[in-house]
């Protein structure tokens, strides 16, 4: 336990809460910390995942925990100043667009050093993370960005097969999303309607539970979203395999049962230096969860982003330029 890494999870909802269950059984990370909007729980020693998430779910708060609980409308930076931490994954939802941003300027102003993951999804989104390249470096901060399924795993498997290629044509990401109720997402399903016709980031995220639920009535619990702004192009740009509007991303969410619409996969095609044009295809075992795909590599990416720290490197890595290593 002494060369666990120590985990902090910030955001203790849909994702948040099966972050805390994956890692309840690995040696290599405990969880020694987490926030939601009302409050923190902090203990060195290590988190009761199930006092957690029955404080959550039954009280609305980690910060009701017995003993190590503390409730605080200024959470996050509650937690940077009280916690020893090596490595946040933000589980938090990206509501406005710039959240994701405005927290890693906190981490940067308040001198803590350690690794950050994200499971980020909107292209820009993620250059406002880009945009804070040289402040993150500089204060000694390793962050992983895109460390999701898609973006995330499904963006690193798009890079790993290009390497057949000497040229690459496109990659088409499809996902199939199932989950029993909307409510166990709330945030994933909010930024899931930003992208539907009609709507945007702002009108989604003012929408009430009750609109939502509205909404979800008149679509049968499905959202069918084509063309999505996703940083899986700009990842798969920056990381030199192709330009940005050779990627699409789209899939099926259904938000009334946990079974996949559809397999999740990535195509790769492209041209190989004989002239044959061909096509890779990845896909997600259809029992895999949309927590399991994204929490997984969340966590494997922040085992290397502290194998990175300890090379003394830090600043902002993406998921398609590093490979994410296997918490045990
Ligand atoms: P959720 O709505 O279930 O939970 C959000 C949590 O964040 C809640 O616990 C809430 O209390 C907390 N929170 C909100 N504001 C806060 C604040 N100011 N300070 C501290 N805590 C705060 O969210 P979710 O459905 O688990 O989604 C989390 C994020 O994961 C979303 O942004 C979503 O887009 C992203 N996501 C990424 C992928 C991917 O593959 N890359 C897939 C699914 C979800």
């Amino acid at each position: 336990m002494s060369n666990a890494i120590r985990v902090g999870v910030l955001g203790f909802g849909g994702l948040g809460q099966a972050a805390a269950r994956i890692l309840a059984p690995k040696s290599e990370m405990v969880l020694v910390a987490a926030a939601d909007k009302k409050g923190y729980v902090y203990n060195p020693a290590g988190l009761d995942t199930q006092n957690c998430v029955s404080a959550y779910n039954q009280s609305g708060s980690v910060g009701h925990v017995a003993e190590y609980g503390v409730l605080s409308n200024d959470s996050i930076a509650d937690l940077i100043a009280n916690a020893d931490v090596d490595g946040f994954f933000l589980a938090l939802p990206n509501l406005p667009n710039t959240f994701m941003a405005d927290v890693t300027r906190q981490f940067v102003a308040s001198g803590w050093q350690g690794v950050l993951v994200d499971a980020l999804k909107r292209t820009s989104a993620m250059e406002q993370i880009l945009a804070l390249r040289g402040d993150v470096k500089n204060a000694g901060i390793t962050y992983m960005t895109g460390c999701g399924a898609t973006p995330g795993l499904l963006t690193a498997a798009a890079a790993i097969a290009a390497q057949s290629y000497a040229e690459i044509h496109n990659v088409k990401i499809t996902f199939g999303v199932g989950i029993a109720n909307w409510e166990a997402y709330r945030a994933t399903i909010r930024e899931d309607i930003a992208h539907m016709p009609e709507f945007d980031v702002e009108k989604a995220r003012a929408m009430s539970d009750a609109e939502v639920e509205a909404l979800l009535d008149q679509t049968n619990g499905i959202i069918a979203l084509e063309n999505m702004e996703h940083a899986d192009d700009l990842m798969l740009e920056l990381a030199g395999i192709c330009s940005r509007d050779q990627v699409t991303v789209g899939g099926i969410v259904d938000t009334r049962n946990p079974k996949k619409p559809l397999s999740t996969n990535v195509k790769i095609t492209g041209r190989t230096f004989e002239g044959k044009i061909s096509t890779h295809t990845f896909t997600l075992g259809d029992e895999t969860s949309m927590a399991a795909n994204v929490c997984g590599p969340a966590f494997g990416y922040l085992k290397t982003g502290v194998w990175l720290q300890k090379q003394g490197l830090s600043g902002i890595f993406t998921a398609a330029e590093m490979m994410p290593q296997f918490v045990k």
